[in-house]
């Protein structure tokens, strides 16, 4: 590219005379000292926007996202970014290691697996000229998308037989791979495929029951009232057990769905709590059960989506209620903890109930794990409940946790950090999900 400051009318010598030129022949005696001095003042101009230019090059080069790798059409790795480096493994051996363009094979032990075959497809593109799309997997198990295009030069023109080196000019300047890390990608496409498979076992499972069923009545009018009465029982449960999976789902959608635009609120979690409590010792009493509340948070004030709040409290005593046995006790507590600062709200969900095996515990927050899944048949889980407060938990800055003995009872924790009192959003609270008190199973 020519330099501007070389161009006509560029001169930083606007006090000169109109139209004249300070580039004489060599030799003028009248402007000797003064030429030198003017092209020495133009050398350091031109060097300083040369490395100027150069500067703004690297620098967008570097923080561009993707591998860039330009090669030269004989095979030779002429640039690439620190993200190519990076993702490909490229080490400065590549660039010191000799010999460079003397017909070396593209691709060569001593090189990650992942830069050979970017170097062949750029080998390829080079002599097509026909753009490639390559996957890859690095040692690291990274998966890679290279796509690969033919470049081709501003300012040579493809003469034949005509350069210096007798050779003909060509305008191919090689190939440009622009590399991507779509690993993750991968990984939620995956996630997303295992998740749709489970969600369609877990429909299948009290459909085909409760159609089963539907058959036996249509067939046999003859039927056992006992028998009857049983069969009622079992597709109510398998009705409310769809219900509920659904109600989960939706939940779930709706927070991967609001969650860029959640809107915030100020949430008075005694309040909340004591709303669940009300709902809930319902469930409790019919069970025989006893549910206490120990709530004071001491004016405590959280800032996030109360629905999901309200979600997470209600699934967590729920469990305990619907896992423990007549005749037990639950007890919902909630306290401020933490000096100075903004504090957390630490919930406690303690329960007399069956306990969970040690080798279960890490993977109950786990969508669709049930313990036993006979129990779960029973009392129509989803396996989904604790996944959403695990997930919500997260989305409010906190943690869930769980303790939990065999035969003894098991006690879960949600540590939610506080807002700043008086910050909270200034739209209207948002209404629905699980809000508690008109839900439940
Ligand atoms: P579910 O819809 O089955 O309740 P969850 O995700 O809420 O699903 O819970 C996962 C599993 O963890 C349950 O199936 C149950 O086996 C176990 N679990 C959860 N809470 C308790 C509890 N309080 N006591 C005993 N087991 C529990």
């Amino acid at each position: 590219m020519p330099d501007p400051a070389s161009r006509p009318g560029r001169s930083r010598n606007p006090g000169g005379p109109k139209g004249r030129s300070r580039f004489r022949a060599p030799g003028d005696a009248q402007d000797g000292p003064d030429l030198v001095a003017a092209l020495r003042s133009d050398l350091a101009e031109m060097t300083r926007r040369t490395n100027e230019r150069n500067d703004y090059i690297n620098s967008v080069f570097s923080s561009i996202d993707e591998g860039i790798l330009a090669v030269d059409p004989s095979g030779r790795i002429v640039l690439y970014n620190p993200r190519a480096e990076e993702l490909l493994g490229i080490g400065p051996r590549v660039f010191f290691d000799p010999p460079w363009g003397t017909g070396q094979p593209p691709s060569r032990p001593d090189r990650a697996p992942a830069l050979s075959r970017v170097e062949e497809a750029c080998a390829r593109v080079n002599r097509t000229r026909v753009p490639e799309r390559i996957e890859l997997e690095t040692d690291g198990g990274r998966h890679l998308e290279a796509r690969v295009y033919p470049m081709t030069s501003k300012y040579r023109r493809t003469v034949p037989g005509n350069s210096a080196a007798g050779r003909p000019e060509t305008d191919r300047l090689g190939s440009l791979a622009l590399v991507k890390d779509i690993t993750e990608m991968r990984r939620l496409e995956s996630m997303r495929k295992d998740f749709v498979a489970t969600v369609s076992h877990e429909f299948r499972t009290p459909l085909t029951l409760i159609s089963g069923f539907v058959e036996m009545f249509k067939s046999r009018e003859d039927l056992d009232p006992a028998d009857r009465t049983r069969a009622f029982e079992i597709m109510e449960i398998e009705t409310e057990r769809l219900k509920r999976l659904i109600s989960e789902l939706l939940t779930l959608a709706e927070m991967e769905n609001a969650l860029p635009r959640q809107r915030i609120e100020e949430i008075d979690p005694a309040a909340a709590l004591r709303d669940i409590g009300r709902s809930l010792g319902e469930m409790a009493e019919r069970k025989g059960q006893r549910l206490e509340l120990d709530v004071d948070p001491g004016g405590a004030r959280l800032r996030g989506n109360e629905g999901w709040f309200h979600r997470a409290v209600y699934n967590l005593v729920e469990n305990a209620l619907k896992f423990s046995p007549p005749g037990t006790r639950v007890r919902l507590s909630a306290r401020r903890t933490g000096e100075g600062g903004v504090g957390t709200l630490r919930i406690r969900v303690e329960d007399e109930g069956p306990g969970i095996p040690r080798e279960e515990l890490g993977r109950i927050f786990e969508r669709f794990y049930r313990v036993e899944k006979s129990r779960g048949s029973g009392g129509g889980g989803s396996g989904l409940g604790l996944a959403l407060v695990k997930d919500i938990a997260a989305i409010f800055g906190g943690t869930v946790r769980v303790e939990s003995e065999v035969g003894k009872g098991s006690a879960f924790t949600l540590e939610l950090p506080l807002g700043s009192p008086g910050q909270a959003g200034s739209t209207p609270g948002q209404e629905g999900l699980g809000n508690g008190a008109g839900e439940g199973p």
